[in-house]
């Protein structure tokens, strides 16, 4: 994948033109004729390939780019084109037919699985894409269980079938039992001599070629040989099986008509997108995204048989006619400054509009364009259904609602609550809940002290930090009191080696970064209990809080509660609950930093006793204070160090699987089970302390010759025994 180049990227650009003659984005499509997707797979999948073929067909570029020459359209960042890996999702947009296809072709990588999150809370379907000599694999699996937590209906692609090992019934399989779906292929794969010449559609019992001189812009479909035709009947005979136990309508049908053999195929295409838009079935289609085979029927399946914007999103009725939409990504543009990706359900955006967002920052939005990846188009609003950038927005974030006033958040608020008779849910929790606006950023697993190469640069270094996080909010920054270094954190070495580069290459500051430590986290061993006291004049005012409360280590459904004796509820009436919101507030943050390498608490819940606040006691005094106490009661607790653990899945030729584990057994793993692939092929799947995993994925390449491929992603804490607890901790230290 990471191939030679010799062209410069500056002349490929210039290489690459874009039509922009049915460009007319600007107008408001309705919203039946608007697909927003996202196309997801394990790395290495094909997902820019696949998009690059779509974006050529449609005619909206007119070049071919290729991954490994590094000239796609949405691999953009330099990083990406010089990794051949896609780093920050990106969102293009181009015509099919009489429809707008929003596309967000996000990034493969687990370091960057925070993007993925955020782009599915923007579209309405997605494709998921399978290597079809590899099948589901360990991030299919990932990205699968993701769109799920959004109840996206879904098509999978088959792609790379021209591959001499690919197996289209072996990926069927591998859908049915490793994600537990009804899949339904809609085509099969046409093979003359050996090879991917073409696709079988089941449906209307026609094979389909590309013309290769065309880089298959064109193909023609013809009637199924004699041979075949019986075989794709009886496919045809087992997709209406399966749909007619599932929907009414059809079973109706074959009763009605006494017979399976004449039914409609419209009323099968009508049952097949009403159980895919039900998550009930998953469509399958088959292909090769780089011989050009089958995209366009991807394309045309993608608006047959997924959601229109107004078949979903009901949630945002309460809205009305008013505007509402979510930034579901930030980008830093050197010219244009940060622009906001947003996502309009209800009402339109328009240029020159103020808007605010749930977290009431009021902003006006200076200037819009179309998505295009790195490329931008002016335009003058964003309707219904639709994404666009908004630029000029300074302190909106991913993650944010955003609306044109806060009394329309206000009352679409209330008649949510409304609808839901039991609910005296705050407004926080109604936008989390009903809406999910509420951005879970991932634990940091790495982290690393981050310093300019000479003070005169700390200004600019904290500026572009700041810009960096605003785009990625997986990235943290903290500073360390006691080296008084800048820290982040992130994702995986990967991420944070991106951010050095992009600081490089975008600010022109070559920082250094100190050696990667393991973000640990920390477990109380048994429950602490203590009082604190913290008084203060501050302005003349006295400020006293005085407090008593318990720790507790296990895992437990509140992490906040009130002790329920008779006593203590006397005293605790007493405060008022904005004032126990700030108490709440210092304590999770004490949480956050455990005794013995600053590492968060892990399950760690508390049990206010008793709370005394002195009269006039200003509220950050409050909250001051109650992380004082956490911070005391947990300096006499004791606590043990957690460390992450990863799953990873390795694929190797079968000679190699002795060496694998053997090395693998050095490295206080955990292997749990043990599969083939195919006739030459076995899957490994192992439990693995980050800390063991330095550069293992060079290292399984060297010792299998190149032919084995490791796939890891987070998999929970584990603690650590004694002894490499203090070899931890004194690693931390720079003392090993
Ligand atoms: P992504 O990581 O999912 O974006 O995957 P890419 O589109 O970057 O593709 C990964 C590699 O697989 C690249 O080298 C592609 O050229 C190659 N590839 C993509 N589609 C096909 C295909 O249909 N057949 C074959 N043989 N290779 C493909
Ligand atoms: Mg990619």
């Amino acid at each position: 994948m990471l191939c030679n180049r010799s062209t410069s990227h500056g002349i490929k650009r210039i290489l690459r033109h874009v039509s922009q003659i049915r460009w007319n984005h600007g107008s408001s499509l309705p919203e039946p004729y608007i697909r927003n997707i996202g196309i997801l797979a394990h790395i290495d999948g094909g997902k820019t390939t696949t998009t690059e073929r779509m974006l050529f067909y449609s005619g909206k570029t007119n070049v071919l780019g290729e991954v490994h020459h590094g000239n796609t359209v949405t691999d953009f960042l330099v990083q990406e084109r010089e990794r051949g890996i896609t780093i920050c999702s990106a969102a293009v947009s181009f015509d099919w037919r009489d429809y707008r296809i929003n596309l967000l072709d996000t990034p493969g990588h687990i370091d960057f699985t925070m993007e993925v999150e955020q782009s599915l809370a923007a579209v309405d379907g997605t494709v998921v894409i399978l290597d079809g000599s590899a099948g589901v694999e360990a991030q299919t699996v990932t990205v699968w269980s993701q769109a799920d937590r959004h109840k996206l209906p879904r098509l999978v692609f088959i792609n790379k079938m021209d591959k001499d090992n690919a197996d289209f019934h072996g990926c069927l399989q591998d859908l049915e039992k490793k994600l537990g779906i009804v899949p339904v292929p809609l085509q099969l794969p046409l093979i003359e001599h050996g090879k991917l010449a073409g696709v079988i559609d089941i449906l209307t019992g026609t094979q389909v070629v590309w013309d290769k001189q065309s880089n298959g812009r064109t193909y023609k479909s013809v009637p199924l040989s004699e041979k075949r035709e019986l075989d794709v009947r009886n496919s045809l005979l087992e997709i209406i099986d399966i749909l007619s136990g599932i929907d009414d309508d059809l079973a109706q049908s074959i009763i009605d008509s006494d017979s399976m053999e004449n039914i409609d195929p419209e009323l099968v295409l009508r049952a097949i997108r009403k159980c895919t838009l039900k998550q009930q079935i998953v469509p399958v289609l088959v292909g090769s995204a780089y011989k050009n085979i089958g995209i366009q029927l991807l394309m045309d399946a993608v608006l047959k048989l997924l959601p229109a914007p107004n078949e979903r999103n009901e949630v945002f009725n309460c809205f009305g006619t008013d505007f509402v939409g979510k930034v579901f990504k930030v980008t830093h543009d050197k010219q244009r400054g940060p622009l906001s990706l947003i996502r309009v359900f209800r009402g339109s955006l328009k240029k020159g509009s103020k808007i605010v967002t749930d977290k009431g920052t009021s902003e006006t939005v200076q200037r819009m364009y179309a998505p295009w990846a790195d490329e931008y188009r002016e335009i003058s609003s964003i309707s219904a259904g639709n994404i666009g950038l908004c630029a000029g927005l300074k302190s909106t974030v991913t993650g944010d609602l955003v609306v044109v006033n806060v009394s329309v958040l206000r009352n679409a608020l209330k008649k949510l609550n409304k609808d839901n008779a039991s609910s005296e849910d705050s407004d926080d929790e109604v936008l989390a809940t009903k809406l999910s606006f509420q951005t879970v950023v991932p634990d940091a697993v790495y982290f690393c002290s981050i310093e300019p190469p000479s003070s005169a640069y700390q200004v600019a270094l904290d500026n572009a930090l700041k810009e960096i996080q605003r785009e990625d909010p997986s990235l943290r920054i903290t500073y360390d009191e006691t080296t008084m270094q800048t820290v982040l954190g992130g994702m995986g070495k990967l991420h944070l080696e991106i951010i050095k580069s992009r600081i490089l290459s975008e600010y022109k500051i070559d920082v250094d970064l100190g050696p990667l430590q393991i973000a640990y986290k920390e477990s109380l061993e048994e429950s602490c209990r203590d009082s604190w006291t913290a008084e203060k004049e501050i302005a003349g005012n006295r400020q006293l809080v005085r407090m008593e409360l318990t720790i507790q280590g296990n895992k437990c459904d509140e992490r906040f509660r009130l002790d329920n004796s008779p006593e203590a509820q006397e005293n605790l009436k007493l405060i008022r609950p904005k004032q126990m919101s700030f108490v709440k507030k210092g304590a999770f943050a004490a949480l956050e930093r455990g005794p013995k390498l600053g590492g968060q608490l892990m399950d760690a819940s508390i049990i206010l006793h008793q709370l005394t606040i002195g009269k006039g006691t200003a509220d950050t005094f409050i909250m001051a204070a109650a992380a004082q106490c956490v911070r005391h009661v947990l300096s006499m607790a004791k606590c043990r160090l957690m460390e992450p653990i990863m799953l990873l899945e390795i694929v190797m030729p079968s000679e190699y699987l002795n060496a694998i584990q053997a090395d693998l057994n050095r490295r206080r793993c955990t292997i749990l089970d043990v599969t083939s692939r195919g006739q030459f092929h076995k899957v490994l799947r192992v439990n693995a302390p980050l800390a063991e995993l330095e550069d293992y994925s060079s290292e399984v390449r060297c010792i299998s010759s190149g032919t084995a491929s490791v796939a890891m992603e987070p998999n929970g804490y584990a603690l650590l025994n004694e002894m490499d607890e203090a070899s931890a901790v004194r690693r931390a230290h720079g003392l090993e």
